[in-house]
């Protein structure tokens, strides 16, 4: 029994000197170097983005021959169509002056050509200034990531409409922490962390997708999780789609400009 005892407190002892010998050393992580990248001049793109619009043409663009609709059927129906047909669009009818990229209101929306999944996007826009226009009707756009994910566009500088549908908004889902909005006529930006839903074989969600949204360099969606695609229309819930979709900018009636659109693939 004592020499039980004995080789306990021995094995105790090694246990605490081993402890004592760790060096700072030991802690110290050095494989991977996380990759280097050159930050951009204040919103230019940093080096290993990919440049969606950078004020010269729409050449990264196509006008979808299918958009999302109100209902979760009309998501349901454009998900088994974009499945049939694998993105055919045509040319986009959006004008580019200035630098920048104009909605033509009844042209439709654009998306981009390549597909993506989670993604860091900045994305510039100005919403005209408009007198006598209100709520949802003054310079209404969006960006829709994986083309059914809603980032509402919006004239939110003193035009008050429903919270969960103003700027900085996931459309009907979660409204902005605060309103960061820049009178009309101005150009404001958005910087977003877009993490796209995960799902499992069964088509039950995996993890559900997720955002969150600086609006002019101020927080306006902290880690958002969504419900479900954008519905204009009722409660949603997720279908399953595809890993990879096209971006979408919103056609909503109204001349709105983009401009220095990049982002990183996650
Ligand atoms: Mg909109």
């Amino acid at each position: 029994m004592k020499r039980f005892f004995l080789l306990m407190l021995i094995g105790g002892l090694l246990n605490t000197l081993a402890a004592q010998e760790m060096k700072p050393e030991d802690t110290e992580v050095w494989e991977p170097e996380p990759v280097k990248v050159t930050p951009g001049v204040f919103t230019a793109p940093p080096s290993d983005a990919i440049v969606l619009f950078d004020g010269s043409d729409l050449s990264n663009w196509i006008r979808p021959k299918y958009t999302v609709g109100a209902t979760l059927e009309s998501i349901k129906t454009m998900i088994e169509n974009q499945q049939k047909t694998n993105f055919e669009g045509t040319d986009p009818e959006w004008m580019v002056k200035d630098g920048a990229m104009i909605v033509k209101p009844g042209g439709g929306a654009i998306e981009t050509k390549q597909k993506f999944g989670s993604v860091q996007l900045h994305i510039e826009f100005l919403c005209p200034y408009d007198p006598g226009k209100e709520s949802q009707g003054y310079s209404n756009s969006g960006v829709f990531f994986m083309g059914m994910y809603e980032l509402q566009v919006l004239n939110s500088y003193e035009n008050r409409t429903y919270s969960n549908g103003q700027a900085g908004a996931m459309y009907k889902q979660h409204p902005p922490l605060v309103n960061a909005s820049r009178p009309p006529g101005e150009w404001q930006m958005y910087d977003v962390v877009f993490n796209a839903p995960q799902f499992n074989r069964d088509g039950s969600v995996k993890t559900p997708a997720s955002i969150t949204v600086f609006h002019n360099g101020v927080l306006v969606q902290n880690h958002t999780v969504l419900e479900g695609p954008t519905l204009y229309i009722g409660k949603s819930s997720y279908v399953k789609h595809a890993d990879k979709l096209p971006i979408v900018l919103q056609d909503h009636g109204n001349k709105v400009r983009f401009r220095n659109i990049w982002l990183r693939e996650l």
